[in-house]
């Protein structure tokens, strides 16, 4: 199986007060340095075939039009890329028309709009720079431009949200049409704004919310397919899927993470030192560790119990040739007893009510 692409843009206007990700604030005039490096990155995996390429961030749509039509030259420069599976993540405030017409011009096939609510109110509270107009606008932007397969991400279990309040996002979201869906609970993270302001989110909010939503989304043909992702027919994600089944994949730029042949590396997640890395050696990685067979199957099977459709045990230890451990086949007869998994044979799946509590799943499996 070809490993799947990561490029990583971390740069954003403003730092949102939920967010926990590796980002830069403002540093526009870094942008084309930025660039230069993930290039000499690039150049280090050179004619490497990669089945999907997906540029994240960050907000990659903080990137000129010019500066996509360079970093699109630097993947076919560097790799043998399929051409089907282009994906870049877009923020509604910075999509335009001739922004629209650059990423399908540079060959992206997928785009992903990080509505996040359709609601001012909740917006605000995200310390979004876009309103819902914006939003729409935006995925008619895209559209006009000929995209035909939109993500459209959206977060749930805001402090306070009515069940009227969800339901609108969610008809809201319905009516936009996009092929595909990412559905996700607002999470405190330790790293961010809204944890060192003491926000609080209510799990039994959240898990009714996730039920609710769910259940309006397969309705309206979005159907689930991952815990937190939905698509029509044939718009599942291709670059996801390769996560979710344990592939191999390349990261690229500040707090890329890479996983080949068993070894796993990261890059500085800072923008001076991964800079700095990459202009003193053209390497940023600041770690790597080599999995063994048994840890990686470990890893396969809790990322591939996040699809609805499960996951056969006997394949993997086919795949990886060794055994699940004993204490880890009696937890999921326990797990099975207690209505979080269903087995059938070989195959073990999440119920619905397991999938509320992944986590504490995998804390118990490992
Ligand atoms: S949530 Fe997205 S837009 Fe907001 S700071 Fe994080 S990466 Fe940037």
């Amino acid at each position: 199986m070809k490993p799947s692409l990561y490029i990583h843009i971390p740069f954003c206007k403003a730092k949102c007060p939920y967010c926990s990700f590796p980002v830069v604030v403002g540093q526009d005039e870094r942008r084309w340095a930025y660039l230069v490096e993930l290039g000499r990155e690039m150049a280090r995996h050179a004619t490497t075939a990669v089945a999907t390429v997906h540029v994240g961030g960050g907000t990659p749509s903080f990137l000129s039009d010019a500066d996509i039509a360079g970093l699109a030259a630097m993947v076919r420069k560097n790799f043998v890329a399929e051409e089907h599976a282009w994906a870049c993540e877009l923020n509604p405030e910075s999509v335009t028309r001739a922004k629209a017409e650059a990423l399908k011009a540079a060959g992206f096939t997928r785009v992903s709009l990080g509505v996040q609510s359709f609601q001012e109110k909740y917006l605000r509270l995200l310390g979004r720079l876009h309103g819902r107009a914006d939003a729409l606008r935006a995925f008619e932007l895209l559209r006009a431009a000929g995209f035909k397969n939109i993500n459209v991400d959206v977060m749930f279990g805001f402090p306070g949200q009515a069940t009227e309040e969800l339901d609108a996002d969610i008809d809201a979201l319905v009516a936009l049409g996009s092929e595909h869906v990412s559905l996700y609970a607002l999470t405190v993270d330790e790293k961010s704004l809204f944890h060192a302001r003491g926000v609080k989110v209510c799990d039994e909010q959240q898990a009714d919310g996730y039920r609710r939503a769910c259940a309006r989304l397969n309705d309206a043909g979005l159907v689930q397919y991952e815990v937190s992702n939905f698509a029509r027919e044939g718009f599942m994600s291709a670059h996801n899927l390769n996560y979710w089944q344990g592939g191999d994949y390349i990261g690229v730029g500040m707090g890329a993470h890479s996983h080949i042949d068993g070894v796993r590396s990261w890059n500085a997640d800072t923008f001076p030192r991964y800079m700095a890395m990459m202009q003193a050696s053209g390497s940023a990685e600041t770690g790597r560790e080599q999995l063994d067979a048994a840890r990686k199957m470990m890893e396969t099977f809790l990322f591939a119990l996040r699809m609805v459709a499960g996951v056969d045990m006997a394949v993997l230890q086919q795949r990886f040739g060794c055994e699940f451990p004993r204490g880890c086949r009696d937890e999921l007869d326990a797990l099975a007893a207690e209505g979080f998994i269903f087995k059938e044979g070989t195959r073990v799946r999440v119920t619905d009510k397991g999938r509320l509590v992944l986590d504490e799943i995998a804390a118990r499996l490992i």
